[in-house]
């Protein structure tokens, strides 16, 4: 699980995947260039190489689980 922090509602939002767009839940703001956050260690997560951030996702699902 992802977090990302909106500086326009400052509200906290979450995904499951690190795919595609993130739009802002509350008030719609662009997120998709912001970093990425683990949700539950709130480190923020440097995503680029793929193999790296499919095990982080991995790790995180059993966590939640
Ligand atoms: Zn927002």
């Amino acid at each position: 699980m992802y977090q990302k922090h909106c500086d326009q509602c400052h509200r906290s939002s979450f995904s499951s995947s690190e795919l595609g767009g993130w739009l802002c839940p509350v008030c719609g703001k662009d997120l998709t260039k912001y970093p990425f956050f683990d949700a539950m260690t709130l480190e923020r997560i440097h995503i680029k190489a793929i193999p790296y951030h499919k095990k982080i996702e991995k790790y995180t699902f059993k966590h939640i689980r």
